[in-house]
């Protein structure tokens, strides 16, 4: 008998309506067709088959073979094992609940403005210049704020000059779907990119090399994952940030997250709102991902330690540390060992701890076990 093959009525069971699937758009930019479409409205954040032929759950590609769409899924059947295996060559060990690295340091950009304008350290923003600059990539993947940054509404878009990447940089914490720029990426000319994105975003490019998901991941040739334990509805802001608290969007400046929702307005007042308070605006496709700590990235990054202006960084594959030795050995950036702020990797570790535990009981074993 021929083996199963997997298709958009497999996705759509298991992941896109079951409460698996984050949004991260693997799905899209894999389908060779172009018949899913993206529907990013009202906190859906979801794709969806845009074909006039039976129901929602049904392709007519899919139906006569095309299996693109499981393939570049990150959360379709045993996806960790898979990814695990094809970026590290074996499974976790059951401690290996951040996932399996080289190294752990803290690092920021020498580069003053990429410093000032970056999240933590400026880090991302750094490696992106330097893997420009070098033509290791051609563009990268990444977030804008749309139009003049006032109503804080992110967005996909492509980097491809050092303006590109100041005005990209810093942190926004609703969903932003950075896979969907490829198609521009492609069209503007685009041969190696880097993908800057959430720990679910991470995923994609090794799970479409794992299981052969086409052209498309050949071009992925960076991957670089920010650490992540939730985004939020765009609703927030309305509905907490001004209802509450009467800060308007539009009068922000930058936040940030650090045990406590921070925002600095433009007037210079600062503002903390409790997490507790945000937990109801999480995004629905957050709510059983089972990755902080962007796993499956070459480089992860996130802002969690004593060391407010670092960026903590997992070194996880060879590329991983070939551009972070080259980033240093030029000069870009400044390095300090992990050692030196041992309470942040303890949090990173029992933060993806919790993250696990969200994983359900009724999906594929791997994440789950790894916390039993
Ligand atoms: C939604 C969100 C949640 C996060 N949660 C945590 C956390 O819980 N713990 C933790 O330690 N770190 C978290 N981070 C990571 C942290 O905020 C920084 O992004 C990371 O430390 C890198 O900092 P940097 O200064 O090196 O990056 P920068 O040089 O500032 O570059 C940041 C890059 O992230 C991209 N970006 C910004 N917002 C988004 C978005 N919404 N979606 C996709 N890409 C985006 C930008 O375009 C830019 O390329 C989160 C980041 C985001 C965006
Ligand atoms: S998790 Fe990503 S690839 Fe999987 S169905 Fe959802 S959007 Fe598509
Ligand atoms: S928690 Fe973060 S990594 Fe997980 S689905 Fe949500 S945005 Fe993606």
């Amino acid at each position: 008998m021929a083996p199963e093959k997997f298709q958009w009525k497999h996705l759509y069971d298991e992941v896109v309506t079951s409460g698996l699937c984050t949004g991260c758009a693997g799905c899209v930019i894999a389908c060779p067709h172009d018949v899913l479409d993206y529907d990013d409205s009202s906190g859906r954040y979801k794709p969806f088959q845009t074909e006039d032929f039976g129901g929602a759950s049904d392709c007519s590609h899919g139906d006569k073979g095309c299996t693109s769409c499981t393939r570049a899924c990150p959360r379709f059947r045993d996806w960790e094992t898979d990814i695990d295996q094809f970026l590290f060559g074996r499974e976790r060990e059951p401690e290996e609940v951040s996932g399996m690295y080289k190294d752990i340091v803290l690092a920021r950009a020498s580069d003053k403005i990429i410093h000032e304008v970056g999240q933590d350290g400026g880090l991302v923003s750094a490696i992106l210049l330097y893997c420009l600059d070098k033509g290791i990539i051609d563009a990268a993947l990444v977030s804008y704020l749309e139009g003049d940054g006032s109503t804080w509404k992110a967005r996909p878009g492509v980097a491809r000059t050092r303006e590109d990447i100041i005005a990209s940089a810093g942190s926004r914490y609703t969903y932003s779907a950075n896979t969907l720029a490829y198609n521009d990426a492609v069209e503007s000319g685009a041969e190696k990119i880097a993908l800057v994105g959430m720990s679910c975003q991470s995923s994609v490019p090794p799970i479409m090399k794992q299981r052969k998901a086409g052209k498309v991941a050949r071009r992925l040739s960076l991957n670089i994952g920010l650490l992540c334990s939730k985004t939020f509805d765009d609703a927030i802001f309305e509905e907490l940030f001004e209802a509450k608290y009467g800060l308007k969007r539009e009068d922000m400046r930058k936040m940030n997250i650090k045990g406590v929702f921070q925002i600095w307005m433009k007037n210079g007042d600062y503002h903390e709102v409790p997490l507790k308070e945000c937990h109801e605006w999480t995004r629905e496709g957050c709510k059983q991902c089972p990755d902080f700590a962007a796993e499956h990235a070459d480089i992860s990054t996130g802002g969690i330690g004593a060391f407010n202006d670092w960026t903590l960084t997992i070194i996880r594959t060879d590329i991983g540390r070939e551009i972070m030795d080259g980033l240093l050995a030029a000069g870009l950036i400044e390095v300090r060992p992990g050692d030196d702020d041992p309470g942040a990797i303890e949090l990173m570790h029992k933060l993806a701890k919790k993250s696990r535990k969200r994983w359900p009981e009724t999906a594929v074993a791997a994440p789950r076990l790894l916390v039993k």
